[in-house]
Parts: structure tokens; C-alpha cells; sequence
């Protein structure tokens, strides 16, 4: 506690050290100078435990239990303390609503397919900015997924149930096994358009017709059409590569 005052004269913030203990996996957000075990930081009774985590570079979208001196606190709790034990989010995380539902920031696009591919609702927009993001992923009850730890400080979206998360792998495919392990979705494969996200539905070759290939037409009889924006779409439509994206992601979620 803060020593009293006497009234309207502000009083000098005791300043203490504390010993931040994070899990190895929250340690990755850290700065490589700083991921010694514990992190000692100078700290005052005026600041949060939250603001003490995320200076220290680690998004409380990340973050499950927070510990200090061994009882649990939330993070608007004052860092009054020796020891801070962080924990990480577990796996799978509660999510807004299930299925999970995502939207993604616009530098993850490749992302984005791959995860519509394997069936799951994803919002994705090349242009959006962080506004409109943050507002999206709360107003459709969605987990905004994003590389950008910044834009994760945001603290209406790391009030659970949480409605952000880093994605730490940088290729495609790893961050699509990355999301299956986090939030373990039910998968329904081929069963959404690439392009805009929406349900595909099943359609007659002959209504399709005039928006295909000829090669496409001699070679192919199941078709389907997105109900979002009419595109025709057939398995063979992406080529090999998206068959064995299917398969791997497939593979990750038999071994959860
Ligand atoms: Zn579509």
C-alpha cells in the first residue's frame, strides 16, 4: 500500500524490483537481451501488473494466469510484489464463440486461404486498418489473428474471452498449424470459397457452364459455387498443393 499523503499533495511512488518469471513459450515475445530467467524490472505501486507484462513486450492476449507472490491476480492488479509468475494462455484457448470465428490482419492473406480452405470462418480484407480490425473481431464476436504485438495492446481485445492472438510462425503453413493447435476448430474441408469466405453449395455443372474452362469442363463433374460472391469452384480449381495443405492440417488436428 501506498503510504497516505496529506490530501491534494501527491506523493512520491515507492519504487521496487520485481522478479518476473515467465513460461519459455511467453519468453519468445521478449527481447533476446532480456530472456534471462527471472526478468527484473524497477517498478512503482502506481503501475499494473498488465502494464508491466506488455511493456516487457508480451501481449496479455498471450497471457492465462498471472501470479504474484503466489496468489492470482488480474492484470489491473498493482504491481506490489517480489515474484510475478506469468503463464501462458492454454490450449485450447476459450474462444468469443465456438466454432471460433477469425479475422485476420491484412499481412496475413496466405493465412487466410488456408484456413477457409479447411473450412473455418475467416473475415480478410487486403486493406483493412487496425481500427476497423480491432472493431471487427469484436463486433462479430471474432479472434482477430495478427503479427503485430502493438495492435494486440489494445485492451478491449484481451478482456476474456479473449479476441486476439500472435501468431508467431512467419510461413503460411506453420501458422495454420500454429491456429489448429491454439484453438483445436472442427474442420470441414473444401466446404468454403477461397476468395470471400463464404459456404460453398453444391451446383449442376450445366448452371456452371458458361464460367468455365473448356479443359475444366471435359475433366471435372462435382461443382461446386460460393453463395458469397457466385464463383464457380471445383476441387481440381487450386491445383495439388491445396490437397496436401488439407491433408496436413488433418494430420495436426488427429493428434491433439
Ligand atoms: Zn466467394
Amino acid at each position: 500500500m501506498a503510504p497516505d499523503g496529506p490530501p491534494g499533495r501527491p506523493v512520491a511512488a515507492p519504487v521496487d524490483t520485481l522478479d518476473v518469471v515467465f513460461d519459455p513459450e511467453l519468453r519468445l515475445h521478449l527481447p533476446r537481451t532480456r530472456r534471462a530467467d527471472p526478468v527484473q524490472v524497477r517498478t512503482a505501486a502506481t503501475v499494473t501488473i498488465g502494464h508491466v507484462v506488455q511493456s516487457l513486450g508480451v501481449p496479455l492476449t498471450e497471457v492465462g494466469v498471472l501470479e504474484l507472490d503466489g496468489v492470482g491476480v488480474d492484470p489491473g492488479t498493482r504491481a506490489v510484489g517480489r515474484r510475478l509468475v506469468v503463464t501462458p494462455v492454454p490450449h485450447p484457448q476459450p474462444v468469443p464463440t465456438w466454432p471460433p470465428r477469425f479475422v485476420l490482419d491484412v499481412h496475413l492473406g496466405a493465412l487466410a486461404r488456408r484456413l477457409r480452405l479447411v473450412g473455418l470462418d475467416v473475415a480478410y480484407e487486403r486493406d483493412a486498418d487496425d481500427d476497423s480490425l480491432a472493431a471487427q473481431a469484436l463486433a462479430g464476436d471474432r479472434v482477430l489473428l495478427t503479427r503485430d504485438r502493438e495492435l494486440l495492446r489494445r485492451r478491449v481485445l484481451s478482456v476474456p474471452p479473449r479476441h486476439g492472438a500472435f501468431v508467431h510462425a512467419t510461413a503460411a503453413d506453420e501458422q495454420m498449424l500454429e491456429v489448429l493447435r491454439r484453438f483445436a476448430p472442427p474442420l470441414a474441408p473444401w466446404t468454403r470459397c477461397l476468395r470471400c469466405g463464404a459456404r460453398l453449395e453444391p451446383a449442376a455443372k450445366a448452371e456452371l457452364a458458361h464460367l468455365l474452362p473448356a479443359g475444366t469442363r471435359r475433366t471435372y463433374e462435382e461443382f461446386a459455387r460460393c453463395t458469397g460472391c457466385g464463383r464457380p469452384f471445383w476441387r481440381g480449381a487450386h491445383g495439388a498443393g491445396l490437397e496436401a495443405v488439407v491433408r496436413r492440417a488433418e494430420e495436426a488436428v488427429r493428434h491433439m
